[in-house]
């Protein structure tokens, strides 16, 4: 499918997306596929009091009301998986079934909110005075300000957005500037959605800005938005949270990661190569649950590094959406420099790198396709320590659990990690309390490719933040305790006298 019939399937009028200076380019081959109208800094403002009004509106719509509005919303993604999915692959490069699982991220997301939308309960808690009954009830919180990466386009907005739909708030959306055209098309099924709702003015619930970082930054400024979920590397978590905080805002942070496997004496190693392999190559790399570090023991290491080497000689490196191909290409050259540049670094820390190289240069030569790198390093250095947004795995051996563990958490940041294992002890172990210190830890699979129902975010130089299912929908509301009193008197908590 050419982009133009895509984007009519998808509903997005020509104006929208082949008229401004906002490019388009697709990784795939540098070509421009459309050209985007950009947000000036007044229509930013605009937008955000639009969303506000409109928050008025929705947060005294019942909530199982408002979540039909997202089930419809979610039948729009179900007819259209196969054109955004698509649409994905072209602007970000990902391989059509990654592309067509970003879009199933979205419906199921929206499945969860539905269902969602009949419990957000309280509690009711014991008052210590007689005649009192106290409770706590969630109310919906105002306009949530999303700022989105590259990587995850569309679905990172969905986490967010069915969530905030159904808590009665009103969406602000800065999606990257390297993918307008999926958020436009995002938006445009949105309002189809409230269309067939039959409340064409539920539209005005999701706003769009399209622009580069100063949106971003308006966003975090802004006190119509009381929580900014910011997803993106860490020198942005650095920049956006402090500005949101300087106002008593509140972020989710959705950051960087440097996730590990740990292979260990015992694991199934044709299990353990596997799911490596997608954690390591997966998104030519570009996932922040990627695995960035191999922590192996020495005694498994030969054979797993064999079995490893082999898999890696046999990936398809190639154009996303041909069959075949596992590696599509990295987002722009910027991101092969860092690789590069990396690749460097780890020589000089006296690591030896296979792979990493530059292919497919001649049939495309303004895109840019890699090798994925294995780089066995004699120590954890700097540049492991640092995320490289590209497809590098680097080889650790250990000899002690201990060490293992050691290794594992000593890294700024704390997204995931996995460990393969059948040893009961180690798996328990690297799930307890001085186990991996990061927010998603898993047993025999690996650290990428996580489902909705869980709550997605990590701990330290990630932020801390928690998205998309478990309870993660409080971050959208706002808590009230309520005391009511049913009694004649009226006691004082503490046994407190104030009496005439
Ligand atoms: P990026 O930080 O360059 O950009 C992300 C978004 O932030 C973009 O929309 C950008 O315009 C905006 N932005 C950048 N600087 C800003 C500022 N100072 N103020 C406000 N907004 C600003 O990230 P990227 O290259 O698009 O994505 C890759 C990074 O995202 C990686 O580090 C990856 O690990 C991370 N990521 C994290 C998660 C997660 O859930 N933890 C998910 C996806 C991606």
């Amino acid at each position: 499918m050419n982009i133009a019939t895509l984007m009519d399937r998808l509903g997005v009028p020509a104006q929208d997306w082949q008229d401004g200076p906002l490019e388009s380019r697709s990784p795939i081959d540098g070509a421009v596929l459309g050209r985007v109208a950009v947000h000036s800094q007044a229509q930013a403002r605009e937008r955000i009091e639009a969303a506000h009004q409109a928050f008025l509106q929705w947060r005294e719509v019942p909530a199982p009301r408002r979540g039909e509005l997202v089930r419809l919303f979610g039948e729009e993604l179900r007819r259209h998986k196969e054109a955004l999915g698509h649409l994905v692959s072209l602007e970000v490069g990902k391989i059509a079934s990654e592309g067509a699982g970003e879009v199933q991220e979205m419906i199921d997301i929206c499945d969860f909110a539905v269902g969602l939308s009949r419990q957000l309960h309280g509690l009711t808690i014991a008052s210590e005075r007689p005649g009192h009954r106290m409770m706590e009830t969630w109310h919906p919180l105002g306009v949530v300000g999303v700022i989105s990466a590259f990587n995850f386009p569309v679905a990172v907005w969905s986490w967010n957005a069915a969530l905030a739909f159904v808590c009665g708030d009103a969406v602000v959306w800065k999606p990257s500037e390297k993918a307008p055209l999926a958020a436009l098309a995002t938006q445009r099924l949105f309002e189809r959605a409230c269309e067939r709702c039959g409340e064409p003015q539920w539209a005005q619930l999701s706003q769009l800005l399209i622009g580069d970082a100063h949106l971003g930054e308006l966003l975090a400024d802004h006190p119509r938005v009381p929580l900014v979920s910011a997803t993106g590397s860490t020198r942005m978590g650095r920049a956006v949270a402090p500005r949101v905080a300087q106002r008593f805002g509140r972020c989710i942070l959705e950051l960087g990661g440097n996730n590990a496997i740990v292979v260990t004496p015992s694991a199934d190693l044709e299990l353990a190569v596997r799911a490596i392999l997608f954690a390591a190559v997966g998104t030519a790399g570009q996932r922040c649950t990627t695995a960035r570090r191999l922590i192996v023991h020495e005694e498994v290491a030969a054979p797993l590094l064999e079995r490893l080497r082999r898999a890696y000689a046999s990936l398809r490196i190639g154009h996303p959406l041909e069959a075949g191909t596992l590696v599509g290409p990295l987002i722009d050259r910027a991101a092969f420099d860092a690789m590069q540049s990396a690749l460097e670094q780890a020589r000089r820390d006296g690591g030896r790198v296979e792979g990493g190289e530059r292919v497919l240069a001649e049939r495309f030569p303004e895109a840019w396709y890699v090798r994925p790198a294995l780089v066995e390093m004699p120590a954890q250095t700097d540049v492991v320590r640092h995320e490289t947004f590209a497809p590098i795995l680097y080889v650790l051996r250990y000899r002690g659990f201990d060490e293992a563990l050691a290794l594992h958490n000593d890294v700024p940041q704390g997204l995931s990690s996995a460990i393969f294992t059948n040893d009961l002890r180690e798996a328990e172990t690297f799930l307890s309390a001085r186990g991996s210190d990061c927010g998603i830890a898993n047993v025999n699979i690996g650290t990428s490719g996580a489902e909705i129902g869980g709550a997605f975010g990590g701990e330290k130089e990630t932020g801390g933040g928690r998205e998309s299912g478990s309870d993660c929908w409080k971050a959208y509301m706002r808590r009230a305790t309520n005391t009511v009193n049913y009694s004649g008197s009226l006691p004082l908590a503490q046994g407190v006298k104030f009496d005439l």
